[in-house]
């Protein structure tokens, strides 16, 4: 008898995981509320070890194919001022829909799909429930408890692509806001920015109810604001102001960034976590969507291993710590990132680094 995983989130985590499973041992269904979603305007930044999962599912060559190595670029103030240079960083960026595409195509005919959104998980006819439905997930909700929200952040994330290669790479630390602006596939350029904002936020509450899809954020406004907050001073850096200029709303992604709270289980019965379910943080680490995939190739592996109930034991064991210390430390970068308070010091401690160690 084969064992029924039904998946809940066909995105990252859920894709890789319907793509490793071994359709002879399991028969799997995929349950995606948004199919048609791809999110133009977003490019990720992906570690070695994310790599090698796309190598597993056999999608690794092909995603080569379609990826760009920015080789050098520097930490830098708000300014554009270099603090510390970076050369050969292992990172490598994709864009977000060429990776989902990439990703469906490795997933067997056999899995079935159900384009419909699932409000109650625990009632699919599995014996395994695999949680891959993000930050807002109805797996967690449903099977770990209500109280497990997701928390909303003071964070407002800006992003977009643009035409043709920029100047120089560079992430920018400044007094209360953080940008940056990469080369990305296809001679293009990726942009970011984050800083605090009400924006998207209900007033008098922490956005609403946060179990539901986040309040849209008017992206024409939340551009005009990322003008202001970025070009306020004629000394802020030039890139930045740049790409700013030439962002049209039609092609950027605003969000407010929400965040997992701490959990002390990714297994409850026969219901798993993977993912952004399990550990969304906020952007810093670029390691979101590489712990998603990595997070369906321990799962898958124990799982073609070790019957299901030691399988989720093995998998919890080996994916709670990461999923437990990395959004703390993401934060903390985000706060040292966006502080006015050190900012001067920072800056200097940072500047006093890069002398001190080689690119
Ligand atoms: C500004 C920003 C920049 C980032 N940059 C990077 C980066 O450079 N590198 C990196 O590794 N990560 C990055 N990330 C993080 C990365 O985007 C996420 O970690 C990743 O998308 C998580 O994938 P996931 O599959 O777990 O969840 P998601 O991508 O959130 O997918 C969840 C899926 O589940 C579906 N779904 C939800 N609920 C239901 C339901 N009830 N029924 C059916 N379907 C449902 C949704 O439609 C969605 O398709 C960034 C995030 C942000 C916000």
């Amino acid at each position: 008898m084969k064992t029924r995983v039904a998946i809940v989130g066909g995105s990252i985590a859920g894709l890789t995981l319907a793509a490793l499973l071994d359709p002879d041992r399991f028969d799997v269904t995929l349950h995606e509320e948004r199919p048609e979603r791809r999110e133009a305007g977003s490019a990720l930044g992906l570690w070695p070890a994310a790599w090698r999962v796309l190598d597993a599912v056999g999608a690794g060559d092909r995603a080569r194919a379609f990826a760009a190595e920015p080789t050098s670029g520097a930490l830098r103030d708000g300014t554009g001022r270099p603090l510390i240079a970076a050369r050969d960083l292992p990172m490598t960026l994709v864009l977000r829909p060429d990776l989902i595409d990439l990703l469906e195509a490795v997933v067997p005919d056999s899995v079935r799909r159900v384009d419909e959104r699932v409000d109650d998980p625990v009632d699919l006819p599995a014996d395994l429930v695999v949680g891959a439905d993000g930050v807002r997930s109805a797996v967690r909700r449903s099977a770990f408890g209500e109280h497990l929200r997701p928390r909303l952040t003071p964070w407002l994330a800006l992003r977009g692509i643009l035409p043709g290669p920029p100047p120089e790479n560079g992430e920018y630390w400044g007094r209360g806001d953080l940008a940056g602006v990469v080369e990305a596939p296809r001679d293009s350029t990726y942009w970011f920015t984050t800083h605090v904002s009400t924006l998207g936020s209900l007033p008098g509450s922490a956005g609403g109810d946060p179990w539901r899809r986040s309040v849209e954020v008017d992206v024409g406004e939340a551009l005009a604001e990322a003008r202001r907050v970025f070009g306020g001073r004629p000394d802020r850096a030039a890139a930045v102001q740049d790409v700013l200029a030439r962002a049209t709303p039609e092609s950027v992604l605003a969000q407010r960034i929400y965040e997992t709270p701490r959990m002390h289980r990714l297994v409850h019965g026969r219901a798993v976590l993977i993912g952004d379910s399990a550990h969304a943080m906020t952007p810093n680490l670029g390691r979101g969507a590489c712990e998603a995939m990595i997070d369906a190739h321990v799962l898958a592996g124990e799982l073609s291993r070790r019957p299901l109930t030691s399988a989720l034991a093995r998998y919890e064991a080996r994916r709670l710590p990461p999923a437990r210390v990395l959004p703390p430390v993401s934060r903390a970068l985000m706060r040292l990132a966006l502080s006015e308070a050190l900012q001067p010091t920072r800056d200097r401690a940072l500047a006093g680094v890069g002398r001190l160690v080689p690119a």
